[in-house]
């Protein structure tokens, strides 16, 4: 299995149509599964070929994009309740404080359920919903307003991934406390050093991946703000991951953001 995460920036002057970027992730990278944020949402289907879940309007009015979760040869399904209790089960509704950012959906193949997908997008906000320019507050918010998924039936086998608008210095607590492991960093030791890794504390073992540039001055920061974490029983059949302009020449033209993308067997 196949899984890319993309930040299609349509949210802010988009470099190219919605409909270009689903062309060229499914020419190029070819994923069974991926989570697009800051997408255009769809009107009513996706483009031929896919399944994909989405809030219908996005974030908000005239702001018609968000996070959308697609799969191509697999089935793609909202989860909207868990359920939770191991003597005493319940259904708890999944109430993101902001809907469109953080969608779940199983990723089913054949009648089996591979993962459960959570599509994150770390909005930009503070806790009084304020401008603070990265996703410290709202990553750990939305995941915490997930966390019936991560006591449910379905705890074994989450995939959480996205844009956070964090560097994995900052990460490290989120995994943790929801018992997640970093793909990138557990496959490290198969990449070099990422040259001016922003916010890495990881020295010589740093594998980053150059996921965002963050303007076209050839002095814009180098930085891994798009991750994805998987629960220990996933992250046991990861093969391999890569992504970034070394993987994907010229991606710059086509979003700020370049994929990551992890290989399950
Ligand atoms: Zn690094």
């Amino acid at each position: 299995m196949r899984l890319a995460t993309w930040n299609l920036k349509q949210a802010v002057a988009p470099k190219k149509p919605a409909a270009d970027l689903w062309q060229w992730i499914g020419d190029t990278v070819e994923p069974d599964v991926v989570v697009f944020t800051e997408a255009k949402v769809p009107n009513e289907t996706p483009p031929a070929g896919w399944q994909a879940v989405w809030i219908p309007g996005g974030v908000g009015p005239k702001r018609r994009w968000g996070t959308v979760i697609a799969g191509r040869g697999v089935q793609v399904t909202a989860v909207t309740s868990v359920t939770t209790g191991r003597v005493r089960q319940k259904t708890v509704a999944l109430e993101p404080r902001w809907p469109a950012a953080a969608v779940v959906a199983d990723i089913t193949v054949g009648s089996e359920r591979w993962a459960t997908v959570v599509g994150l997008y770390g909005l930009t906000v503070d806790t009084n919903g304020d401008k603070c320019g990265h996703g410290r507050y709202s990553v750990p918010a939305l995941l915490n307003d997930l966390e019936p998924l991560f006591t449910s039936d379905r705890a074994d086998r989450i995939i959480v991934a996205g844009d956070f608008n964090m560097w994995p210095s900052d990460t490290w607590s989120i995994a943790a406390d929801f018992e997640l492991l970093d793909c990138v960093s557990l496959t490290a030791a198969d990449r070099p050093v990422l040259a001016g890794c922003s916010g890495c504390d990881e020295g010589d073992q740093c594998g980053h991946l150059w996921t965002h540039r963050n303007g076209n001055s050839p002095n814009a920061a180098v930085q891994q703000i798009d991750f994805i974490f998987a629960t220990p029983t996933l992250a046991d059949e990861l093969d391999t991951v890569y992504g970034g302009p070394d993987t994907y020449p010229g991606i710059w033209d086509l979003s700020d953001h370049a994929p990551v993308v992890a290989e399950f067997s």
